[in-house]
């Protein structure tokens, strides 16, 4: 059973399932000369992916190319489906710091072949995540500041104001796919600046008003 903390209270939240949004900042896409997409790029995670903070990366051996994505996470407190934007957000309770670690050159095999991409996207220890806040502290989750440092280098840095969907949207957008439910989770896309992470590098991770990530590669 795969739990997340949720901060100021004793409850573990018991994780559902875990669903992310690709392709949801303009300068990522960019980097990686993707297509714009006219409709939500939407795949899941198995709870088995996910790691706890201070937790230990474990590349698989089948490659030799895993990137880092930090993303926003949101924690789904009570079940939606077809949810309008307006009331999306009653829907969140909390908000928290996540990885969407992307073997990437598994990624882009799977691709050239039309296939899908889990086993790039899905791997043991592939979803490192903090733990929540609860939504009310957080002012407006479409403006915040997101960076990651690897080994102390700034890597990645953004704001979600930079982000095709606002959290609202995503929400309402993916609830017309699957139902949500307490205990889902949602990883909501990464700005520009991943890159390949190795053994032994340090991933530190932060949003403000939200938290810090602290994980490292086996
Ligand atoms: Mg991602």
């Amino acid at each position: 059973m795969h739990c997340v903390k949720l901060n100021g209270t004793e409850q573990a939240c018991r994780v559902g399932k875990i669903v992310c949004l690709g392709r949801n900042y303009l300068d990522h896409i960019r980097e990686l000369n993707n297509e714009v997409p006219d409709a939500p790029v939407i795949f899941c995670k198995p709870t088995s992916s996910l790691l706890e903070n201070e937790g230990e990366i474990v590349i698989p051996a089948y490659s030799n190319d895993c990137h880092h994505e930090l993303e926003l996470a949101l924690l789904i407190g009570k079940t939606g489906k077809n949810m309008s934007e307006a009331s999306a957000k009653d829907h969140i309770r909390g908000y928290g710091v996540a990885l969407d670690l992307t073997l990437r050159d598994v990624q882009a095999r799977q691709k050239s072949k039309g296939l899908p991409w889990e086993i790039a996207k899905g791997f043991d220890t592939s979803c490192p995540l903090s733990s929540f806040v609860k939504a009310e502290q957080v002012n407006d989750p479409d403006n915040l500041q997101l960076s990651l440092r690897v080994n102390g280098q700034l890597r990645q840095q953004g704001n979600t104001n930079m982000m095709m969907r606002s959290v609202a949207r995503i929400v309402s957008e993916i609830s017309t796919f699957y139902t949500l439910e307490e205990g889902d989770i949602i990883l909501t896309g990464t700005p520009a600046g991943v890159g390949p992470i190795v053994s032994g590098d340090l991933l530190e991770g932060e949003i403000e008003q939200v938290g810090q990530l602290r994980v490292r590669v086996a």
